[in-house]
């Protein structure tokens, strides 16, 4: 990512950091790499991430290891390591940083890219689903991508192995007409054929028993709450029985955020609630709901979009120099500039006066400062306001002060 590529990703991350902390989630960051077991354990086997998409090898030590393709594992166990959930089961916990998952590359997809996420651990209230939809629907508005659609559903807990029983006993007398793809989720993870993108296979679930039929009291009340403060929250939703998420360890809430012009890569964010993670992970049984960005896909409908990404003056003032002897002089004027809070720069390679003025239009500064012998010898600068063209000549000792208190009026 170079400089250019930089101010949308800055202004990314900065959303997530403002966003996340205003409801009242504090930054964990955990190493880029984990031990290979804590992934196949926490993300489960049978899932594509773990079955095909991790970059794992030894260390020196011949431990393996696998850089992480998610973040909430990571951020499970580190929480476990430091003792958290003893002290207290309720934290708060937000993360932003690359992952890597060996996939094909294509738009919007990557072998490394960057992910925002929020995990709120030890509530089960269905008041905390709703704030981590309702902190997902903010952070996304807040970039000004729009349309934002939340797609809801719920896969129950206790009772999901009942109900994917039912389900594979429909698709059983069915699947030789399926895909290779489908057939092998039959085996390893028949849930995932929901959210199958191949046409035969939605046509002929579109008569399956659905997860909404299924579910326990406790899950159909627990869904009611949360669709309901989403009402109240103004925050616009769809229930789709057919999302279901790829990761083995999401109980009751999951969801998902498209948005337009992305193509196939339309996710910009998903997540969901997994009550048995912590305990799968480390033995207490601690409940927790997040969700993770993708940064890169954010940035591409940002971009898709023409959401206005301020590149912002990058530069406050150009110093010219005229002749070889001013320059030791300007780079005293360039340093309490800097001090100043401006960003101000210089030339380095001893050009001409033209060269010099050229590179300050392109910078697009609001004030150029001249610095020629005559200036030097009277301790004054000339100071050109690069709107109006207009002149003034300030003595050097003022001129950090002066030109800061404009630009930060
Ligand atoms: P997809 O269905 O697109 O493969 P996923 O279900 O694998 O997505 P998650 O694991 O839920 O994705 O990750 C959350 C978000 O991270 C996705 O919605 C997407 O925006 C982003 N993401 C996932 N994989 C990639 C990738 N390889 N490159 C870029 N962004 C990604
Ligand atoms: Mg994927």
């Amino acid at each position: 990512m170079l400089p250019e590529d930089m101010v949308a990703q800055q202004r990314v991350e900065q959303a997530a950091h403002e966003v996340f902390a205003r409801f009242g989630y504090g930054e964990i960051r955990t190493p880029m790499f984990e031990r290979t077991e804590l992934f196949v354990r926490g993300i489960g086997e049978a899932t594509d991430i773990v079955s095909k998409e991790m970059y794992t090898f030894d260390d020196r030590g011949g431990r393996s290891v696998t850089l992480r393709p998610e973040g909430t594992a990571g951020v499970v166990r580190a929480c476990l390591e430091q003792n958290l959930f003893k002290q207290s089961p309720v934290h708060k916990l937000y993360y932003v940083g690359p992952m890597f998952r060996y996939e094909r590359p294509q738009a919007g997809r990557y072998r490394e890219f960057w992910q925002a996420g929020i995990e709120a651990f030890g509530v089960s209230d269905p008041l905390i689903d709703a704030e981590v939809l309702v902190c997902a629907y903010e952070f996304v508005a807040a970039l000004g991508i729009k349309p934002v659609e939340i797609r809801l559903n719920s896969i129950g807990n206790e009772e999901r192995p009942a109900y994917i029983e039912k389900l594979k006993d429909y698709i059983r007398p069915r699947l030789a007409d399926l895909g290779g793809r489908d057939q092998e989720r039959f085996e390893a993870n028949p849930l995932r054929m929901l959210d199958s993108k191949d046409a035969r296979t939605r046509e002929m679930l579109a008569d399956a028993p659905k997860v909404a039929d299924h579910l326990s009291s406790e899950s159909v009340e627990h869904f009611e709450a949360v669709r309901r403060l989403l009402d109240k929250s103004g925050v616009p939703y769809e229930v789709d029985p057919y999302i279901v998420r790829g990761l083995d360890y999401y109980t009751r809430t999951v969801f998902e955020i498209t948005t337009d012009g992305l193509g196939a890569q339309d996710a910009i964010l998903a997540g969901g609630r997994y009550d048995d993670l912590v305990s799968e992970v480390g033995g207490q049984a601690v409940p927790g709901i997040g969700f993770a960005a993708g940064l890169d896909r954010l940035i591409l409908a940002m971009r898709e979009q023409d959401v206005a990404i301020d590149e912002g003056s990058r530069h406050d003032v150009y110093v010219v120099t005229i002749g070889d002897d001013t320059r030791e002089t300007a780079f005293e004027a360039l340093t309490a500039l800097r001090r100043a809070g401006m960003r101000a720069e210089m030339d380095h390679q001893g050009r001409s006066v033209r060269a010099q003025m050229k590179t300050a239009n392109q910078l697009r500064v609001p004030y150029v400062v001249v610095l020629g012998e005559d200036e030097i010898a009277q301790q004054e600068a000339t100071v050109r306001n690069m709107d109006d063209q207009s002149q003034e000549t300030v003595p050097l000792a003022e001129l950090a002060s002066r030109l800061s208190a404009r630009s930060n009026p």
